[in-house]
């Protein structure tokens, strides 16, 4: 794992249990301190949120990690994005939302004794990993002696044993990136391919799942 110097006491934001499944496996077996901090406003509808946050903190509690369940204030999300609604995912309203959470994250590493803060956000592939190391860069400059571990947790195989702990682990599979407006789209998406939209939850990762139906057209940033 890249960095200069080992970081103390490392801050974790997480969004989801499969995206920080292997994150957290390898900054664990890495020896250094670890806590997740669950800051995600922008998850919609309550239900859904509730799911995501649940497998989370059965996955924290299994690994002996503290868990920091921040608040929900959806209402300040969306004021937050008010004229991005329509904004294309990868676009300006994604770099307001990881910005949101890594500046509460930060500012939480600063409060309570973490050196580092990072994010499992850029280990999806439908994520663009320069633009939410921006956001981390940018959130830890706000606070004295806080960086962001801008590791690309893609590689060493990191994408492939996100997946794998997924489904040892039978996680819940979300449909779609978290906010009301990614459901919208994908849901548009869905319906010109013909695909029943999205359904809270309905999916878990399995060992025995059937393969599942191609991914979309929309090619994924691979870095
Ligand atoms: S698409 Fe995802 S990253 Fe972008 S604003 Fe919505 S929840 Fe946030």
């Amino acid at each position: 794992m890249l960095m200069e110097s080992k970081p103390d006491k490392v801050l974790l934001h997480s969004c989801c249990a499969p995206c920080s499944g292997s994150v957290i496996e390898d900054i664990h077996k890495a020896g250094v301190a670890l806590s997740i901090y669950f800051y995600n406003p922008n998850i919609h509808p309550r239900r859904e949120y509730d799911i995501r946050k649940e497998e989370n903190i059965r996955y924290a509690k299994k690994m002996g990690i503290p868990f920091i369940d921040a608040d929900y204030d959806a209402d300040r999300w969306f004021e937050s994005m008010k004229g991005h609604e329509m904004d294309p995912e990868r676009g300006e309203r994604c770099s307001m939302c990881f910005e949101m959470r890594f500046v509460k994250t930060a500012e939480y590493a600063y409060q309570n004794g973490f050196d580092t803060i990072t994010s499992c956000l850029g280990i999806s592939r439908w994520k663009d990993f320069d633009q939410v190391t921006a956001a981390g860069v940018k959130a830890a400059s706000l606070f004295p002696g806080i960086r962001y571990w801008a590791y690309n947790w893609r590689k060493e195989n990191g994408s492939s044993r996100m997946i794998q702990i997924a489904k040892r682990e039978e996680f819940y599979q979300q449909q779609y990136c978290g906010c009301a407006y990614s459901m919208r789209d994908t849901n548009k998406w869905r319906a010109s391919q013909g695909r029943p939209a999205v359904q809270i939850g309905k999916d878990y990762y399995s060992l025995f799942a059937p393969k599942r139906p191609p991914l979309p057209e929309r090619a994924p940033k691979n870095k």
